[in-house]
């Protein structure tokens, strides 16, 4: 047989290496802005346009490149940056690969004019598929300008698989905090479709964070320092009061990279444990400078991670280091370490047990009547819905405290219930009469050929997705005006989110007075969204938005109804009186699908006469 292997041509090759490289727009922008701050830049600019993929361009100010090295810098395994595998172990450089300019000159248009401070003229080069297809000398500044055009133009799949502008724009945003909060001491212009939309200019880490973030940060941060032998800590975390849905802001940096551990997070995560509620997540931002030696950054292609060589000593000595900043800015004693943690419930709900007298049903209620307790947008983050002004639906739903539960309907079969969902096949339910709550997770209740045994939150959450859903795509949200309106501060990318999703918000029934770059004014906000939780919801929101974007308006309006429905729904150990519990059922049966909820989980089960005789046996 003839022999058949052969070794691929180089543009092919470097197809291939970009695949890993490059996975979209925010990838280049990552490797462009890494080389600048390589090449020892103290000034540099990300000019991008259609969310990169028109156009993705860094300029620096650094020691640029020689017409050689810049025609060099194009081939794979080309790098200044190491020069032996020993050099990998003492890395103080973002590269050292050399292959991200190969990979990104194999599949898109590349520009570069460069000059070294030594050299009084640049070179231009023109690159175009691997293929340099011209080169020439210009007048340019010292530094280097990188110019990405018309990605993936040869890979047409690729391209294709690229996500919405905005979508992209958002992970470019995500990249560019990265790289920006690591080196404060750099000068950072960034401009998206010709309009400015950040400039930080050098200063140091807490003001950086602020430049970033929004001047509403400054106040959140609480310092974190330590330093032993094996690793040095510094940064901030933010307040436990400020910790929100959504996972935003939670940085680590190591030797000034951004990484990802999760190891690392729960080591944080722990350290706030009972302060923050149990589904809001802390933010942080946190430096830590080891010894390169100690640390393996060449496990993953895109260099997200690292392996510490002691990873346990670095886990116990950054989760202390925050619980004694903590300590110190006097944010512990605010905690009941003996509050019964089962509950999963913020401390000072705990409080409000005793203290909030129980409701029924009000006759008189209005749902236009504006009577839920201003709240600022953060502060909110603790307060329980008070949600009186609910439509009918949800009558009884608010007074989720008050009288142990009903036992003495356990023992009766309700007659009252003329449907089956169990014999008839049409499974529905017209109406069921007496329920219990168990464990202040499920309710209860018979059904003529058993029992049925319902979570309360799903329930909930099924009944009230329905609703919003409802009420996105038919524009027929009833908004509730606000009196005073609300004003929340929001950082750039929040706001921008915001400003994506606002057709669903406006037809869920929300108004919006005033946007402007970080605060955002609200008039109206639905019926069902208490305005002491609006500020929750947008949060959470945001972060749902930000973990699954959608590409088409049906699934916007999905995460929205999604979003509002977890955030709303009754929770896991709130108790509920029975007619909260009867309107509870009775809702979540008139629903379309009553049987798995919003995020596919069983909403109930089943017990038949049969299952409870075999028991007995
Ligand atoms: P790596 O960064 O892993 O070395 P790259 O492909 O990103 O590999 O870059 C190859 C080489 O090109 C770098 O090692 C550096 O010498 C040179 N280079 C790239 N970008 C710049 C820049 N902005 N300024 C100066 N030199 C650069
Ligand atoms: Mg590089």
């Amino acid at each position: 047989m003839a022999d058949i292997i052969q070794l691929l041509p180089d543009h092919v090759a470097n197809q291939i290496a970009a695949g890993e490289v490059v996975q979209r727009p925010a990838s280049v922008v990552k490797e462009l802005l890494e080389n600048a701050i390589d090449a020892g830049a103290d000034a540099i600019k990300l000019i991008i346009k259609d969310g990169g993929k028109a156009l993705i361009q860094v300029v620096d100010n650094g020691v640029g490149m020689s017409a050689t090295d810049a025609r060099l810098s194009f081939e794979r395994h080309a790098t200044s940056k190491i020069k032996s595998a020993d050099d990998l172990f003492c890395l103080h450089t973002k590269g050292f690969r050399g292959e991200a300019l190969a990979s990104i000159a194999a599949i898109a248009h590349v520009e570069l004019l460069t000059r070294t401070a030594t050299d009084e003229i640049g070179v231009q080069l023109k690159v175009e598929g691997s293929k340099i297809s011209s080169q020439e000398p210009t007048v340019t500044p010292k530094g280097t300008s990188f110019c990405v055009k018309n990605l993936f133009f040869n890979i047409p799949a690729r391209r294709n698989f690229l996500k919405s502008n905005q979508v992209e724009f958002r992970h470019i945003t995500d990249e560019f905090h990265r790289v920006a909060l690591a080196h404060p001491d750099i000068q950072f212009h960034f401009y998206n479709n010709g309009s400015e939309i950040f400039h930080l200019p050098k200063s140091n880490y807490r003001q950086r964070i602020v430049n970033v973030f929004g001047a509403k940060t400054n106040e959140k941060l609480v310092p974190v320092e330590e330093e032993t032998q094996v690793v040095k800590i510094s940064g901030f975390i933010s307040k436990p009061e400020f910790s929100k849905k959504s996972r935003g802001e939670q940085f680590f940096f190591v030797n000034n990279r951004f990484i990802k551990s999760p190891y690392l997070h729960h080591a944080v995560v722990s350290a706030f444990e009972g302060l923050i509620k149990s589904e809001n997540h802390p933010g942080y931002f946190l430096y830590l400078d080891v010894d390169p030696a100690s640390i393996d950054i060449n496990i993953h292609p895109t260099k997200t991670e690292i392996k510490f060589d002691d990873e346990h000593t670095v886990y116990a000595l950054l989760r202390s280091a925050i619980k004694h900043a903590l300590g110190q800015f006097n944010v512990v004693p605010a905690l009941d370490f003996e509050a019964d943690q089962n509950l999963e419930t913020p401390y000072n709900y705990k409080a409000k047990l005793a203290e909030v007298p129980r409701v029924s049903v009000d006759a008189s209620f209005n749902p236009f009547a504006d009577d839920t307790p201003k709240a600022s947008h953060r502060a909110s983050n603790y307060e329980k819905p008070s949600a009186k002004g609910w439509e009918n639906m949800y009558v009884g739903l608010e007074s989720k405290v008050g009288k142990e539960a009903d036992f003495s309907s356990v023992s009766f079969e309700s007659e009252t219930i003329t449907g089956s969902i169990f014999d008839t096949g049409t499974e529905t339910i017209d109406s069921v009469s007496t329920t219990f709550q168990l464990k202040r997770k499920y309710i209860v209740t018979t059904i003529k050929s058993g029992m049925i045994i319902i979570d309360q939150s799903r329930a909930h959450q099924r009944v009230l997705y329905e609703n919003f859903l409802k009420n996105i795509t038919i524009k027929e949200g009833v908004s509730q005006q606000l009196l005073f309106p609300l004003q929340l501060n929001f950082s750039i990318t929040e706001v921008n989110i915001i400003k994506e999703i606002i057709d669903s918000l406006i037809n869920l029934g929300f108004a919006f007075d005033a946007i402007d770059e970080e605060n955002v004014l609200i008039s109206g906000v639905p019926l069902l969204v208490p305005e002491s939780e609006v500020g929750m919801v947008l949060d959470q929101l945001i972060s749902d938005y930000q973990m699954d974007t959608p590409e088409d308006s049906f699934s916007q309006s999905d995460i929205v109804a999604k979003t509002l429905s977890k955030t709303l729904a009754v929770k896991t150990g709130e108790q509920l009186d029975s007619e909260s519990q009867l309107a509870l059922v009775n809702n979540l049966f008139a629903c379309k699908e009553f049987k798995i909820s919003p995020f596919n989980k069983p909403i109930y089960i089943t017990l038949t006469g049969e299952d409870i005789d075999k028991k007995f046996f």
